[in-house]
């Protein structure tokens, strides 16, 4: 080895030790006689001394290193007086006897430091510097860890790892595909993986009974903000279960990893049904760190001549608990917030209840004291809370006050990313009325079984049907999903029939795995976690980006590599792709 040790690991207690290290150079000092260098590897930084009466020539070598310089240098080890009690190596120095200089650098385009100059695109664009960062490459050490902690947990119950294929047929699952043109067969397309969906439920079959794989998974979505072309999905399967297994298994998971990671004790994870978290918080994924549920009015503000509320189908509103004090001025920027054209909420009706009982309310007019009283009693509002309504169609009266409640959480500083809470959704619709192309959609995916005691109204009521489907959520973020699947060819095929798939669309797609589920398929379901949203959460990040070691920007580019790229023609004619379609 180059080195007898790195860069983080000496102190006081290896005074006089002879020692070499390699790594990086992060900063030098010339003060004239002496010249420092910090030398960073990945496990700290340690300072080197240069001392010009000892050896000149070493010296002047020393003061030649630029920054990012890669060296190996020699000597002993020995106490600093001028002490840097913050870093672990802040008591001793190297009192340099050799150096090597083992590859020269150019200036790096920007600091090599936790802040550091360089914005977005430059530090993609250099990723390979940017990893050199201790807080980028913290994030993916941390993934790492819990990469481990994952597969312990999951190996010490039995599930086994099995890889499958990245070359596959297209499942629909919501998502467009990524297509990989084959040469070998020429006009036909693999697809890469939404997810393994399928191929797990066949290694149920097999007998596997169960699986799991730290997997990449494909979707060509019109990116959103913090989407990944390519991300990872922690994916499991299991037989012989019902849901209330996989629920207790994989809560284990994530309880596992909390305490493992981050040393934190998460309680018993609250279940909630899909229906009640649309009714009191207006979203599949509520943010559970703080309470601010809906309260339905429609009971108590009706008959009372006022029009908004008259024709509105759902009067809903939430309690801002100790936010009385806001102006007019507050009020007027809440008002804009839910106007913006990605809420589109017409206007908000409020009331202060102040410090002295009596109740303010934007819509005196029409509702008395004794009227606002009941409102109070309804949102439970107590002197200084400030009580925020909406009022309009249901469900998008409910996904605007949605908005609302997470803005008030953030302003009320309700939202701290050190806080975690988990939430199991159950008991999802199995079907979802898709506007545009006037059919229902599978809500989780096609395989997901509908509860038994709701099979009868898939002819009468589909949107009614309930699915052994369920999410977890942390702090408002789903961060995974499944279901318990149908094992039965019949029920399969009827659930395609009512996905609008004929005869033969359903046999050319899914022949396999409905062929499959004749050769005695067992029981099954399992849940698969957003990999890169678990880590990013587990780092206090906004962003997955910051978790992937090189990750595509909001294009979907990859500006390091310069991805995606053209092919020459000779590619395309092998692939039989016509060129002339630009
Ligand atoms: N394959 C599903 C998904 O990617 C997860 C599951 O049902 O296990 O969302």
């Amino acid at each position: 080895m180059l080195r007898t040790t790195t860069c983080g690991a000496l102190n006081i207690q290896n005074i006089g030790e002879s020692v070499t290290l390699c790594g990086w150079v992060q900063k030098s000092r010339d003060l004239g006689g002496m010249t420092f260098i910090d030398i960073r590897d990945r496990y700290g930084i340690t300072q080197l001394v240069f001392n010009m009466d000892d050896n000149t020539t070493l010296c002047e070598t020393a003061r030649t290193l630029g920054r990012e310089f890669v060296i190996q240098a020699s000597g002993t080890v020995v106490e600093r007086s001028n002490k840097n009690l913050k870093i672990p190596t802040g008591e001793i120095e190297i009192k340099i006897t050799a150096l090597e200089i083992l590859n020269a650098s150019k200036i790096p385009p920007f600091l090599i430091d936790d802040e550091t100059d360089g914005g977005d695109d430059l530090r993609m664009k250099y990723r390979y510097l940017d990893l050199r960062r201790n807080p980028v490459r913290n994030n993916m050490v941390l993934r790492h860890r819990m990469a481990q902690s994952v597969r312990r947990y999951l190996d010490a119950l039995d599930f086994i790892e099995v890889e499958t294929p990245v070359l596959i047929k297209s499942t629909p699952e919501g998502a467009r595909d990524f297509v990989v043109p084959s040469r070998m067969n020429a006009g036909e397309f693999y697809a890469l993986p939404q997810s393994p969906q399928t191929f797990k439920q066949l290694l149920m079959v097999s007998g596997f009974d169960r699986y799991f794989q730290i997997v990449k998974c494909f979707r060509d979505e019109d990116l959103r903000a913090d989407r990944q072309p390519e991300f990872t999905q922690i994916d499991c399967e299991m037989s012989f279960i019902e849901q209330e297994d996989i629920l207790n298994t994989f809560e284990g998971l994530i309880r596992t990893l909390f305490k493992e990671i981050k040393g934190i004790d998460l309680p018993e994870v609250p279940r909630m049904q899909y229906a009640d978290a649309m009714r009191l918080y207006g979203s599949d994924k509520p943010d559970t760190r703080f309470e601010m549920q809906f309260v339905e009015l429609n009971d108590l503000v009706k008959g009372h001549n006022f029009p908004v509320f008259e024709q509105a189908e759902l009067v809903v509103g939430i309690n801002a608990k100790g936010a009385a004090h806001y102006t007019r001025k507050q009020l007027d920027e809440l008002t804009e917030f839910i106007k913006r054209p990605q809420i589109g909420a017409t206007g908000l009706i409020y009331y202060r209840h102040n410090e002295d009982g009596s109740i303010k309310s934007s819509v005196d007019k029409f509702y008395n004291e004794v009227e606002l009283q009941k409102w109070a009693a309804a949102f439970n509002s107590a002197p200084g809370d400030l009580i925020l309504i909406l009022a309009g169609a249901k469900d998008k009266v409910r996904k605007q006050l949605n908005e609302l409640r997470l803005e008030m959480g953030t302003r009320l500083g309700l939202r701290d990313k050190n806080t975690f809470s988990a939430l199991w959704v159950l008991d999802f619709p199995l079907l979802e009325w898709d506007e545009e192309s006037g059919r229902y959609h599978a809500m989780h995916h096609p395989f997901t079984s509908p509860k038994p005691e709701d099979i009868a109204l898939l002819d009468t009521n589909p949107g009614d049907v309930r699915a052994n489907a369920y999410d977890m959520v942390v702090n408002g973020t789903e961060i995974g999903g499944g279901s318990i699947r149908i094992h039965d060819r019949t029920l399969q095929a009827l659930m395609f029939k009512h996905l609008g798939f004929s005869k033969e669309e359903a046999q050319k797609q899914f022949g396999f795995l409905m062929d499959a589920f004749e050769f005695g398929a067992p029981p099954h379901g399992g849940i698969a976690f957003g990999f890169d949203r678990l880590c990013s959460i587990f780092a206090g990040l906004d962003s997955i980006r910051d978790v992937i070691a090189f990750p595509k920007n909001n294009s979907g580019r990859d500006v390091m590599i310069d991805s995606p790229s053209t092919i020459d023609d000779k590619q395309l004619q092998e692939l039989r792709i016509k060129t002339d379609l630009k």
